[in-house]
């Protein structure tokens, strides 16, 4: 017995995609409705800490995604200027237990190509090209519009769609994402082979440099900077200013140059920051993931907070039988504190880059997150 039969869910992005599997594994009936027409194929790397991967077991998809990321444990902090020399190697708290490695590194686009196939062969059905465009919660079930049209009735729909969630607005949650004054290039090299953990170059021009290997051959690099009005840029305008950047920090950065003068293309994004401090459910609408709480990547825990949303919710949803208070007072009390936490230790790490506030006690701060993560949700 679950407590739905019939789910609809908004956005097959990380938090969507893991819903989907755990909903369709234990038989019930999922629509995953996406706005794009298609997962994209293009995109840079992500960090997944032991938490996001002690998730991805649950799902099932923990040897796919062991198989297309990189493994690695701690991480290098390394000096601008020439010669790059490491000045700390740190050791990682193990998030996800003894299992797991403290972090491992993977392209997103193969990241996405993994959950998608294992939601499909659970039996989840995905829909490219379709927005949830309305809302009717008429108590006991949900009426839901895709595209303007009437698209089917459920037990529950799930608003996994994101940092600008539609089914936030549709009811009525108020809290929107803010931006924290940084910006980010990002880009997708090759890892020269000296690179084999997370490197981070405080001090230059911008607040952060740094790269994460994804692969035996590829690695993703960022500058992390003042956030301003970089878009509308064209390709080479990108690659140039992240060139030019760039140019205070050597060691690897020498390669991830060289790749970006081949044509490695660079993208800029802003840093967001937002909790939603009440219930995240009104009726039989809820939200998870970015949805729901975002964060500054600087402890790199966003995809793993939307990751534990859905595994918390769905484990409640297939074990017990209603879908009533009960299950929202454990789902909230269970994910609330900890999304939080996360989004105030990430957002304060920022601010102090932000302040260049060199007394900060970084470390104690990301240790004792990390310790909190390393309780399962
Ligand atoms: C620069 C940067 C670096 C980051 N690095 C890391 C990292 O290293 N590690 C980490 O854990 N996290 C990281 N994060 C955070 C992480 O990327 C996000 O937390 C995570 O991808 C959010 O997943 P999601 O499924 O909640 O949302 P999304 O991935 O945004 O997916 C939402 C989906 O919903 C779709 N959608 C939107 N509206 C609708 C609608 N109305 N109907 C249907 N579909 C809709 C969208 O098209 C999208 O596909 C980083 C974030 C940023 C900005």
């Amino acid at each position: 017995m679950t407590a739905v039969t019939q789910v609809a869910i908004a956005g097959a992005g990380v938090a969507g995609l893991a819903a989907a599997i755990q909903l369709a594994k234990a038989g019930v009936r999922v629509d995953v409705y996406e706005a794009k027409a298609e997962l994209s194929a293009h995109g840079s790397g992500i960090s997944l800490q032991g938490n996001a991967l002690r998730c991805f077991d649950a799902l099932g998809a923990w040897d796919d995604i062991r198989a297309a990321g990189y493994p690695f444990e701690g991480l290098n902090l390394r000096a601008p200027g020439p010669g790059a020399p490491i000045v700390a190697s740190l050791p990682d708290v193990k998030t996800g237990g003894a299992d797991y490695p403290a972090a491992m590194g993977m392209p997103r686009p193969a990241l996405a190509r993994i959950l998608l196939s294992h939601a499909q062969a659970a039996g989840a059905n995905i829909v490219f090209g379709a927005k949830i465009t309305g809302i009717e919660d008429a108590g006991d079930a949900v009426d839901v519009q895709v595209n303007g049209e009437q698209a089917g009735t459920y037990d529950l729909v799930i608003g996994a769609d994101g940092l600008h969630s539609t089914v936030r607005e549709l009811i009525g949650i108020e809290t929107k994402p803010e931006r924290n004054g940084m910006g980010i290039w990002r880009t997708f090299v090759s890892r020269p082979a000296d690179v084999e953990r997370s490197e981070l170059y405080y001090g230059g021009p911008v607040y952060i440099a740094g790269y994460t290997p994804t692969g035996d051959d590829t690695m993703y690099a960022f500058l992390v900077e003042k956030a301003q009005d970089r878009f509308g840029l064209s390709d080479d305008e990108a690659t140039a200013i992240m060139l030019e950047e760039s140019r205070a920090y050597s060691g690897p950065w020498d390669s991830i140059r060289a790749d970006l003068e081949k044509g490695a293309t660079a993208n800029y994004t802003l840093f967001t920051k937002h909790v939603v401090e009440g219930a995240w459910n009104r009726g039989r609408v809820v939200i998870i993931g970015d949805a729901a709480h975002s964060c500054p990547p600087t402890i790199a825990q966003g995809a793993a907070q939307g990751l534990e949303d859905a595994v918390v919710l769905t484990e409640l949803l297939t074990r017990r039988d209603t879908v009533d208070e009960s299950l929202w007072g454990e789902f909230h009390a269970r994910r609330l504190p900890r999304a939080t936490a996360v989004v105030e230790a990430s957002s304060q790490l920022a601010q102090w880059q932000i302040d260049g506030d060199r007394d900060a006690d970084a470390g104690g701060l990301i240790f004792g997150i990390a310790k909190q993560m390393a309780v399962p949700a």
